[in-house]
């Protein structure tokens, strides 16, 4: 039997809405998540956010909620196992089964060519980059099964696109997240649930501070960017926001790029 998405869905103010959805968004305090903790909320979901700073967690939480919006914030080292567990636990007590999945958390780890990093180093990378979105994806999804249908979104990087001599390990786990969408897109897709990933280029949180106070990288960096900037964290947000919601119910599997064109361009 083929079924069809309820019509209803293709109107423009349902497209982005997020009402009634429950989103666990790992990485929600700072940066790109902090962009997406706004977006999401905004867009009438209830969110339980995620990072190990309990103190920025309930910053998060009191900026939110004094806005009207429904957020908790809760701490959560998402490289242990256990953590997880109770990240899930916490929001279906507090708001129920999981609509949206976002794992945003991440970390850069050391840079320099792979043949001088350890195996704590890869370790601690594919930890915090990878076994986290697999550990919670697998959480979750037969929770969205059973509710009939998700959406998951991985976030990315485009070091995950091409090969890179100061960032090898980072990319190898960030080019894992998008076959981690396409295996869940198909593990899950006849159940409804949607994996997708997102792969942002330079954006302005912490992590672009090294490029942008060296003035050679930064204009190397710049010159290779057809748009001539960096990205905002809204723009990574608005991406992933496009990517759960009801906008991109045939979309799965994917990657998608928000860099101003790094990867496309030739660098002149
Ligand atoms: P930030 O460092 O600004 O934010 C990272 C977030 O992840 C924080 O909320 C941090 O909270 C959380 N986090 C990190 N480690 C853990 C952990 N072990 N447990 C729980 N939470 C954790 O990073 P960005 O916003 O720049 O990056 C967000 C994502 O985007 C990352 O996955 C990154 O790889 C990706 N990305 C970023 C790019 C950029 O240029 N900024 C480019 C491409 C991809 P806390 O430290 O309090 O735990």
């Amino acid at each position: 039997m083929i079924v069809r998405p309820d019509s209803d869905m293709s109107r423009l103010s349902n497209l982005f809405d997020l009402t009634g959805k429950v989103v666990l968004l790992t990485g929600g305090t700072r940066g790109i998540g902090r962009a997406m903790t706004d977006q999401f909320a905004e867009a009438g979901a209830s969110l339980v956010i995620a990072s190990e700073d309990v103190d920025a967690c309930k910053t998060v939480e009191s900026d939110l909620t004094r806005r009207g919006l429904e957020v908790l914030g809760v701490a959560c080292d998402v490289t242990r196992a256990e953590h997880l567990h109770n990240l899930v636990e916490v929001t279906n007590g507090r708001f129920g089964a999981i609509d949206i999945l976002i794992c945003n958390a991440g970390i850069a780890g050391a840079v320099g060519p792979m043949s001088e990093a350890d195996d704590a180093a890869f370790d601690a990378l594919l930890d915090a980059n990878l076994r986290h979105p697999l550990r919670l994806s697998n959480l979750v999804a037969p929770q969205m099964a059973n509710r009939g249908g998700g959406s998951i979104v991985l976030t990315s990087s485009i070091a995950g696109l091409r090969g890179n001599r100061s960032v090898g390990l980072y990319g190898l786990t960030k080019a894992a997240l998008s076959q981690l969408a396409r295996n869940l897109a198909v593990e899950w897709g006849p159940s409804n649930i949607r994996a997708n990933a997102l792969a942002p280029g330079l954006i302005a949180t912490g992590w672009a501070t090294a490029i942008l106070t060296d003035p050679f990288a930064a204009e190397r960096r710049l010159g290779m960017t057809p748009l001539r900037r960096i990205g905002e964290p809204w723009e990574v947000a608005a991406a992933a926001l496009f990517l759960a919601s009801p906008a991109a119910s045939f979309i799965t599997g994917h990657t998608l790029v928000v860099d101003g064109g790094t990867l496309i361009s030739d660098g002149n």
